[in-house]
This record gives C-alpha cells, structure tokens and sequence, in this order.
C-alpha cells in the first residue's frame, strides 16, 4: 500500500507557489486541495476562521553613524509600519533579542537574532524601543516571518524587519551606531480556512485519529518543503484509507495560517472542542520530501509510541530519528487540549522561510520514502484490534507545550481567571 510519489510530485509542483494564510493564494489552495479529494469520492468541508494577515511588506535599513550603508531587509510580517520617513534612532545590539538583554534601550532601534518570544516583545515595549533589526540564520536568505497576532493585540506594534546573517555581523563589527528604519505594509482582518474530511471506521467509528499538515505557506515564497510536500503526503494518504477505510474513523485536515501562529489549529480545537474527546491521536506531518535529508518523528506522546517508532523505523531502515519532543506546528494547541501526537518532518532541504524553500531539491522517491512509513504508521494504529497507545501525554511534554504557547503570547485559559 504504497504513497503513489509520481502523482505526490506532480501536485506539489502544482501547489508550490506563495500561499500566505488569510490571502487569495491560500484559498485557491484550499480549493485545490478539496478538488482532488472530491475526485476520488470523498465529501471535504472548508472551515472558515478570521485571521489577521498582511501584503505588500516593504523594509529598508540605512546605517548613517559612523560610516553610511543600505541594507536589504524584509518587512517583519504584522509589524506595523513606520512614519514614511522612517526612524531614526541609535542602534543597540542585545544578542538573542530575550529579556535579560533588554535594558538600555529607549529610544533605540535593537540589533537581535530573534524576537525574544512573547516576554521579550512586551519588555521592548515597555522599555521603549522604537524598532527592532532581525539578524537571519547563517547561509540563509532573508526570512519573510511574521508576528504572532497574540503578540500585537496584547502589547501593541513594534516595526521590525530581517536582514541577512553577514549583514548584522558587519553592523555589530563596524560599530553601526545609529541607523534609520523604515517598514511599510497593509495589515488587515481577513478569512483563512482548514479543509476537512472525514474517512469513517468500518468498527470503531467513534475514535477518531486526525491526520493533519498545514498548506499555508509564509509571504512570497513556495513553501515546497514547508509544506505543501506536507499536504501531498496526507492526500496521497487520503486515497489509501479512501480505497481501504480503517476500523476507526480517519480526519484528514489540512491547516490554514499555521505560519502566523498555528491559528488554523486553534481554530480547529474551537469548532471541534465537544468533539476532542474522541480523538485519540494526531499523525502531523509538517516539513517534507527532500532529496537530501534525515527522517525525523517529533513524539509529544506516550514513550510507547516513542519505543514503537524506533521499532517500525528500524524494519523500515529509514533512519528514523524519533525522540519525545515538542514540535513547532499545528501538534501544540491539539497536544495542549491531551491529544497525544507524531509530528513527522524530513529536513535539509534549502532554509524553510526563505526563498530556497522550492521544489529544486525535492523528488518523488523522497516524498514516498517518508510517506510510505507515516502511512503504514497510521494504518497500524487506525486497524488495531485494540488501539495501542495511551491517550496520555508525559509531563515533561505538557510544561515544554505551556511554555512553548506562553512564548507564542497567547493567555492560556487558566491564566485569564487568575
Ligand atoms: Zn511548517
């Protein structure tokens, strides 16, 4: 029951172009996604959420003490903008961009290799920073990122825009002391969705395993890797259990705007929350299809599935890299209401977020080699006599969640009451 990698292939080249959550592009994706569905018989539903997304980003970064230089930058997604003129302002390096650095910085524009997460964008505010330089990740090209929106509705805007790695290393080096800012772009309310399908069990329709990976993909790049090869892979998956249904109930969904803050999976566990009870697990599969890459299982579950991993990666001889790990993906708000997952990822391909995220380094054999594993995987799990895995999730996992939402700015329910 193999992962047809010619067809995969052939629809990720379809589905690889720039698919930014909330935009035009994500939604004709969405479409595409529940065509190929409906061609095969299946009934999809598209699930509608308001999101806030963003267009035509513009930044520009201009050193003017002691020496003059222009800088290629990119727009921080959500942000906000500057005045036209731009801002003018000091310039202070502060490391990681986390809260311990921060101190000293009023009226500055910071120099920082993150954004510090959730407590380090709250203390930039109340400090009183004016704008913030991102320095990108060595041997990549600039990142087309975006501002969590739990972020900005909590603590306001704060202009900030991504130059490369050798860029921020000479600022820091030739003592760059005071640079002028200038951000600019649209932001707006808008719709964002998940495609949904259902695959009932033949004897256990009740227990519902979601099969999930989102389609979305950041500003202006294809998002092959991240994750359109993804999507293919769980559609190709959907044609199995389609043509051979599971003794339990099979959810395919495809996730919106992941990359603006996992919002098609918190939209998901809203719409769904009476229901999440019957899911007793989650396959994710997020980061796909390399040629050149390692195989990667990310287990926010019992150490059972952990054991049984490394088991079934053995007999397949894939080198499957599992380990009991969060993942930075659609995985948390589902693992955050105790549905245990796998999130599986195969990396190396060219720098996801960057435009080297294309298809140039992807291949069929590669996007089946993963796919095949995940699909017998679940297949497994799906026609089990009786269903193998605790729907438990190790506390270790369930603080690294906490804090990893709390980072991410949003107030987690028992916080608010407090
Ligand atoms: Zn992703």
């Amino acid at each position: 029951m193999p992962i047809h990698g010619d067809r995969a292939m052939e629809f990720l080249k379809k589905l690889s172009f720039p698919r930014l959550g909330g935009s035009e592009a994500e939604k004709k994706a969405a479409e595409m996604i529940a065509a190929e569905l409906r061609e095969v018989g299946l009934d999809p539903r598209i699930e509608e959420f308001e999101v806030w997304s963003f267009a035509n980003p513009v930044a520009k970064v201009q050193v003017l003490e002691p020496y003059t230089a222009d800088i290629e930058a990119s727009a921080l997604g959500l942000s906000g903008c500057t005045p036209p003129e731009g801002i003018e302002a000091p310039l202070k390096y502060i490391e990681t961009g986390t809260v311990e650095f921060i101190n000293d910085v009023e009226g500055c524009i910071t120099l920082a290799t993150g954004n510090g997460g959730a407590k380090g964008y709250e203390r930039s505010k109340k400090k009183g920073v004016l704008g913030r330089i991102l320095i990108g990740r060595q041997g990549a090209g600039l990142f087309n990122l975006a501002v969590n929106s739990f972020q900005f509705e909590r603590f306001g805007k704060l202009p900030s825009a991504w130059i490369r790695y050798e860029d921020g290393l000479d600022l820091i080096r030739k003592g760059a002391a005071k640079v002028r800012l200038f951000v600019s772009q649209d932001e707006f309310k808008t719709m964002s969705r998940n495609v949904v399908v259902d695959i009932p069990g033949t004897s256990e329709p009740e227990e519902i395993i979601l099969v999930g990976a989102h389609f979305d993909s950041v500003y202006d790049i294809d998002g092959a890797h991240d994750n359109a090869a993804g999507s293919v892979t769980i559609l190709e998956m959907a044609r199995h259990f389609r043509a051979h249904p599971a003794k339990r109930t099979l959810r395919f969904v495809w996730f919106g705007t992941e990359e603006l803050g996992l919002k098609g999976s918190w939209a998901y566990i809203e719409k769904h929350a009476e229901e999440l009870k019957k899911h007793v697990f989650m396959v994710n599969v997020d980061v796909a299809g390399s040629i050149i890459g390692t195989n990667n299982a990310s287990v926010m579950a019992s150490d059972k599935v952990l054991n049984y991993l490394d088991v079934m990666g053995k007999e397949y001889g894939i080198g499957l890299n599992a380990r009991s790990s969060i993942y930075s993906g659609d995985c948390i708000p589902l693992g955050h209401k105790g549905v245990p997952s796998v999130t599986f990822a195969r990396g190396g391909g060219g720098p996801i977020h960057t435009k080297a995220d294309t298809v140039h380094d992807i291949d069929a054999k590669h996007l089946a080699m993963l796919g095949d594993f995940v699909l017998d995987f679940t297949s497994r799990m799906s026609n089990a006599v009786s269903f193998p895995f605790p729907r438990e999730i190790p506390e270790s996992i369930k603080k690294q969640t906490r804090e990893y939402i709390e980072n991410a700015g949003k107030v987690l329910e028992d916080n608010a009451k407090k």
